[in-house]
């Protein structure tokens, strides 16, 4: 089956609200193997809502739109759609009584009358149930089979209604097996044309799929992609892929899906009975804030000290001044003293020191921006790795806390 997206809103056209709503519908359909055949982005005019719908529907005769479904003036897309289906408008009493009900109970408040406008259906069409918000999503079909499915362009509503009433729905539609389906496998630490490389000479290749790179400040994706095949077809055809995959890269791979490395290194740890510190000076807390962003981080990161002046290095981390002097404070020993020093002064048995040259000032020939030192000490076995990072200032940052996490990851997994 065939889809076109409208996504609705002058935000979206103005840049103030990236469109995530497309990505996402964009990637849940796939997984049931409906394709998005094209995107349109309208603003909050009935006549470009409209227009937009009208040229869709010749296409191909299925549309899902988001946003415009609220209280407001701007909220314009149910009534120019209904136009364009030549029905008209009613009032929903049930809905209404349900919507004053949700106020009641959530709010504790009675119902504005201007949220009256939400209760408006047009004539024929089917609610879909809304159940993280008021306005419900509408389903609109004509004689011919075309219809539009209208979602809210709340994100979180959209989601909920998405999973909620609308794939199941469109899942019953979509005629035979056919799926379009995707793995991701994540890398870290080698380049996007040293992987290309090494696929390349996988012997037998890694079969009937779609291999993308997907390169970003954390690492390389390989997403293997299939479609237009059956379900037990698609999947046998990834297994194999991923499986061939795993094998070219068995230390290069971390996880799957949108595995995080920071939980990657958290479950190592936890599983070893180890707890981890960390020293910080580059990426200023970074690296504590991807670890601590993980969910029940506590039985392991027990915390750490953000040592940017080199003070503060000597003081809380333990790291001889005559070190800094004789290395400079971006060096293999200093990056070593803030592993140890992070371990010994916290009790921790894993260490982690960064120290390096964000930029976008601050470089030396010798130390060009981007220099970063890494070390971890686990039990005091220690390890450093010099990073030459590029990008800007952020993604120096970014890499340097992904790369502290992968050396981690490599000692721990006895690379
Ligand atoms: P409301 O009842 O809040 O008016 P609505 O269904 O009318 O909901 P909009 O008014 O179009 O939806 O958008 C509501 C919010 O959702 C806005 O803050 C907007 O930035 C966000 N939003 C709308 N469309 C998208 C989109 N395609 N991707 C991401 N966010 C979006
Ligand atoms: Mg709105």
């Amino acid at each position: 089956m065939k889809i076109e997206l409208i996504t609705i809103g002058d935000e979206l056209l103005l840049g103030f609200t990236i469109d995530t709503n497309a990505a996402h519908l964009a990637r849940a359909l796939a997984d049931i193997g409906v394709q998005i055949e094209r995107r349109t982005t309208v603003g909050d005019t009935a006549e470009e809502i409209g227009a937009a719908v009208r040229e869709a529907l010749d296409r191909t005769g299925a549309v899902i739109t988001t946003g415009g479904l609220g209280p407001t003036s701007d909220d314009l897309t149910k009534a120019s759609i209904a136009t364009l289906f030549g029905r008209g408008m009613r009032f929903d009493e049930e809905h209404w009584a349900w919507m004053a009900e949700r106020w009641r109970t959530r709010f504790q408040r009675e119902i504005p009358e201007a949220n009256r406008q939400q209760a408006m259906i047009p004539d024929g069409a089917t609610k879909l149930r809304n159940n993280h918000g008021s306005a419900p999503g509408i389903w609109l079909e004509d004689e011919r089979g075309r219809w539009v499915a209208m979602l809210p362009g709340v994100p979180r509503e959209m989601r909920g209604m998405l999973a909620d009433t609308l794939l199941p729905m469109l899942r019953e539609r979509v005629t035979g097996d056919r799926v379009v389906r995707s793995r991701t496998l994540r890398t870290t630490g080698v380049p996007e044309s040293l992987i290309a490389e090494r696929v390349g000479a996988i012997d037998g290749g890694v079969g009937d799929v779609a291999l993308a790179y997907l390169p970003n400040v954390d690492g390389v994706d390989l997403r293997v992609t299939v479609r237009g095949a059956s379900s037990a077809e698609a999947d046998r055809r990834l297994d194999g892929a991923v499986r061939r995959l795993r094998d070219a890269f068995p230390r290069e791979i971390y996880g799957e899906g949108d595995a995080d490395l920071a939980a990657v290194v958290l479950e190592l740890c936890r599983a070893r009975g180890l707890r981890l510190a960390v020293g910080e000076s580059c990426t200023g807390g970074m690296l504590g804030a991807r670890v601590t962003r993980i969910p029940g981080s506590s039985d392991v990161f027990v915390g750490g000290v953000i040592a940017y002046a080199n003070e503060i290095k000597t003081s809380l981390l333990g790291v001889a001044a005559d070190l800094i002097r004789a290395h400079g404070a971006v060096s293999e020993e200093v990056a070593r003293a803030m592993a140890s020093g992070a371990r010994a002064r916290t009790g921790a048995e894993i260490g982690v020191g960064i120290t390096g040259i964000a930029g976008p000032d601050g470089g030396t020939p010798e130390k060009p921006v981007g220099t970063v030192w890494i070390a971890a000490d686990v039990r005091g076995d220690a390890r450093a790795a010099l990073l030459h990072s590029w990008g800007d200032r952020e993604e120096v940052r970014q890499r340097a806390a992904q790369a502290a996490l992968n050396l981690v990851r490599r000692m721990l997994a006895g690379d």
